[in-house]
């Protein structure tokens, strides 16, 4: 295991609490006697859970309602103070929140204030992007909200070959926002967020699996 994914695990294991731990206990217990009894038990409430920031994305992958623009419910972006409301609620039971589904998050005006705020409740905070506002700027704000985990997508070491899946996208501006991404964090001197680059793997680029790993976006 390297030092960072340490320093990644040692950030999760500080934020729990008595209350936490005895959720998770609530939780497990609740599956494993359903399970054992096949009726259905319920204790506690949610250990972790994912929150859209948006349905909306710049991109237009292939295999995804928000890049097809095929969704059944409406395209848009959640209303800041339902959010903390339901953050307050479970702020107390709830350690990790995976701000991210479908949608590009950084579309979110409100996005990183967002962040800032379960952070400040003590949560574990993850998402994804697809890498294309990553400015210097937002690059340093994202430093200071907090956020504890971010994945960015590289799908590909060359433009023709990313731009089959990822469509609409542009390869140097994601090299560009990583880069800018390192850069705030040592800037900064924080080990957050834990960056992880992400290529997921589909027939157009399988063949650069090893090159992606040579990209100089450290
Ligand atoms: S970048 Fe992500 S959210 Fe946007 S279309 Fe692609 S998979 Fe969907």
């Amino acid at each position: 295991m390297n030092i960072q994914l340490l320093r990644d695990k040692f950030q999760m294991l500080r934020l729990t609490s008595r209350s936490r731990l005895s959720n998770l206990v609530a939780t497990s217990a609740s599956f494993y006697f359903s399970k054992w009894t096949r009726s259905t038990y319920h204790w506690g409430l949610p250990v972790s859970i994912a929150i859209e920031p948006t349905t909306s994305c710049n991109l237009r992958c292939p295999e995804c309602p928000s890049g097809l623009r095929s969704f059944s419910r409406a395209t848009g972006m959640i209303d800041t103070a339902l959010f903390e409301k339901v953050i307050s609620q479970l702020q107390k039971k709830t350690s990790y929140l995976t701000f991210y589904f479908q949608g590009e998050p950084y579309l979110h005006k409100q996005f990183l204030q967002m962040v800032q705020y379960a952070v400040s409740k003590k949560i574990y905070t993850a998402t994804s992007t697809n890498g294309h506002y990553l400015t210097p700027e937002m690059a340093e704000a994202t430093v200071k909200s907090g956020l504890h985990r971010l994945i960015i997508s590289i799908d590909g070491t060359t433009q023709n070959v990313y731009e089959q899946y990822r469509i609409g996208g542009d390869l140097a501006k994601v090299l560009e926002g990583a880069k800018n991404m390192i850069a705030a964090r040592r800037k900064l001197q924080s080990y957050t967020p834990h960056v992880i680059f992400q290529f997921l793997v589909v027939k157009p680029n399988e063949h650069q699996i090893s090159e992606v790993q040579k990209l100089p976006v450290k």
